[in-house]
């Protein structure tokens, strides 16, 4: 499914990879592009065995792994 970025308003797109979805967090639905939350400092990228990124809600503070 997709939605509207939580800082830009545009569309995202579920099925790109590039785009960030926090599904089933709390009651909420977070779409992000990656570039929104990159700009707004709350991605941070994983470095290390296991590849992967830790995104801060901008709903609720929660981090959530990718
Ligand atoms: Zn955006
Ligand atoms: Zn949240």
């Amino acid at each position: 499914m997709n939605g509207e970025c939580y800082f830009c308003h545009g569309l995202v797109l579920a099925d790109e990879s590039e785009d960030i979805v926090l599904q089933d967090h709390g009651d909420h639905r977070v779409f992000l592009h990656r570039q929104c939350a990159a700009g707004y400092n709350v991605i941070e990228t994983r470095v290390g065995p296991s590849s992967g990124a830790d995104v801060v809600c901008p709903v609720c503070g929660d981090v959530e792994s990718l």
